[in-house]
């Protein structure tokens, strides 16, 4: 028999070990993330410290420095912050999923707000055995002296070696003693391209290389301006990025030189939403609406996400509804877990919530717009309809609150609410069975004549010529009650509302055959018909449609799809 028993569940470090390495994360070069977010808040806790009293040396200058030797086949990451001893090095490096970020806001918290701090699961550090054979740091601690720094080395098995060192300077040095795979990353671009895009706006100052600028210096015997060449620290972050600032603090300028620093080649964005939102999840951001034109594929992927100001992706997929991927901007959220895996992302309960804010929030945004100037708002609408016909099409929630902003746009660059037009065409357009009937335009060139002989019957003609026009239809079609929804050159103009009129042509029945049976010929088309029943001599003598549900019909086979 089994005697009852409680115990520990014990790991074999050496099976667990490369499971760490190779697969907790999918790409190598977040190593580098990893190292230097570390940094950043081995200096954010030192400057915490200062604040509390708990450090009282002189501060001094902070900036984090990523170097590499090509001939060593070395790169380093060095801060200034508060170091660890030797004993802290056991405790935060040698124990893995040991957290000393989350040791350090669970012993401040009281104390200090520290939102800012990265770390949280104590695994980031071995990613960097993704790339190197042998892992070196070098640390002093604020509270030690310069002979008595630690020097920690391993080689990638559960076995590190702990001496003691010395070291000029407070902080750390880790230095990554590249393995043969990895030799890519010895290579200024790629290393300056992968701090571009993890480190941009991570709140302390980081120095990679220096950078070298032609600045005045005086005039020549001929006074002509001479040059000198300057050089400098290459800095390549920004450490207080628009998002993280108060919006009562900013000002359109700011918003649209971020948006240049974001997109330096892009057109001005129409708007943008600033979050900031505490509780009941933390979120932060800015988001664009570009002038989103016919391309709109092209424009996804355009908003990054971040986590405490550390890039995770740029793949918002499952953060962001699909209509808002054409969105651009930037979103920031702790509450979205760095290293994890994007199946993880989709059932993650903060995700969601993220998600549904923001649809709130934008629809939020265009009501305000509306409400506030609505011939701004109609001048913005050529920009902006494609992304709100996205939301109404795709979004159950959005059709709600997009209701009533919605605009339609006539062929005479007229627009109306969904309310405005039903209430503008019901006494012309209302059919016999009581369905009103709103006419539309794909073409407004081509199908000119057909809405010309439509005016004619009073008849107001909408303009619906974009690529989710026809599934705005359909959409208009189920959520408005009776209302039917007709291409302009779907039938003649006397027949596109059914209204139960006696109509008399003036050619007689077998006139209109014999011209009828001339053009069937010619065109030699089960989808078309021909119509030669002019009923005054100001009619189009002959029409040639395809019926609304035969040109449907015939998009979805374009489209390649069944529905
Ligand atoms: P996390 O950052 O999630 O806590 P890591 O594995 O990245 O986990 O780091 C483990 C711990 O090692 C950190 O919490 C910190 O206490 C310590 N550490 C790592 N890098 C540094 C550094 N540059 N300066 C001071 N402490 C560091
Ligand atoms: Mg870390």
């Amino acid at each position: 028999a089994v005697t009852e028993e409680k115990g520990t569940i014990s790991i074999h470090t050496e099976n667990i070990f490369p499971i760490i390495k190779k697969f907790l994360y999918s790409d190598h070069e977040i190593f580098l993330r990893e190292l230097v977010s570390n940094a950043v808040d081995a200096t954010q806790k030192l400057k915490k410290l200062a604040a509390l009293g708990e450090f009282n040396g002189e501060l001094g200058d902070l900036t984090i420095e990523v170097s590499f030797d090509k001939d060593k086949k070395t790169i380093t990451v060095s801060d200034k912050g508060l170091g660890m001893t030797g004993e802290e090095i056991k405790k935060y490096i040698n124990q893995i999923a040991f957290s000393g970020a989350a040791e350090f806001v669970e012993k401040f918290k009281d104390k200090t707000d520290a939102k800012d701090i990265i770390g949280k699961f104590g695994l980031g550090f071995y990613s960097a055995f993704m790339v190197a054979d042998n892992v070196e740091i070098i640390s002093r601690s604020f509270k030690s002296a310069e002979d008595e720094a630690a020097r920690w080395i391993c080689d990638g098995s559960t076995e590190f070696q702990l001496s003691a060192a010395t070291k000029a300077e407070r902080g750390t040095d880790i230095i990554l003693h590249v393995n043969a795979d990895s030799e890519e990353f010895l290579d200024e671009w790629k290393l300056k391209g992968i701090l571009d895009k993890y480190c941009k706006f991570l709140p302390v100052e980081i120095k990679f290389g220096t950078k070298s600028e032609n600045e005045e210096d005086g005039v020549d015997e001929a006074g002509k301006p001479k040059y000198k060449t300057v050089t400098t620290d290459r800095i390549i972050n920004n450490p207080s990025p628009l998002w993280v600032k108060s919006p009562s603090d900013l000002k359109d300028e700011d918003y649209l030189a971020f948006y240049k620093e974001l997109y330096p080649f892009s057109e001005d964005p129409l708007f943008w939403i600033h979050l900031n939102v505490d509780y009941p999840f933390n979120l932060t951001g800015v988001l664009y609406f570009p002038k989103v034109k016919n391309d709109f594929e092209m424009q996804k992927n355009k908003i990054q996400l971040y986590s405490r100001q550390v890039f995770i992706t740029d793949e918002v997929k499952d953060v962001v509804p699909d209509f808002l991927m054409m969105l651009h901007g930037v979103l920031d959220s702790p509450d979205i877990p760095l290293n994890v895996s994007r199946s993880y992302l989709q059932s993650d309960a903060n995700v969601k919530k993220i998600s549904a804010h923001i649809t709130k929030k934008v629809a939020d945004k265009l009501s305000e717009l509306y409400k506030k100037d609505r011939a701004d708002f109609e001048k913005k609408w050529d920009d902006i309809n494609i992304f709100v016909k996205y939301g109404i099409i795709s979004d159950e929630k959005f059709y709600d609150r997009a209701k009533d902003f919605t605009l339609l746009k006539n062929v005479d660059k007229q627009y109306f609410t969904f309310d405005e037009y039903k209430e503008k065409v019901s006494a012309t357009q209302t059919d016999k069975d009581g369905n009103v009937i709103y006419v539309y335009a794909s073409d407004a060139g081509k199908q000119d004549s057909f809405i010309q002989a439509a005016k004619a019957k009073a008849y107001d003609v909408l303009l619906l010529d974009g690529v989710l026009d026809n599934h705005f239809i359909n959409t208009l079609e189920q959520k408005l009650e009776k209302v039917q929804v007709k291409r302009v050159d779907s039938e003649t103009a006397d027949k596109l509302i059914d209204k139960d009129e006696k109509l008399e042509s003036v050619l007689s029945d077998t006139e209109q055959e014999t011209v009828k049976g001339v053009f069937e010929k010619a065109i030699n088309s089960k989808a078309m018909t021909v119509a030669v029943e002019s009923l005054s001599p100001q009619d189009l003598p002959v029409v040639i449609t395809m019926s609304e549900f035969m040109r449907r019909m015939k998009d979805m086979a374009k489209l390649g799809g069944g529905g």
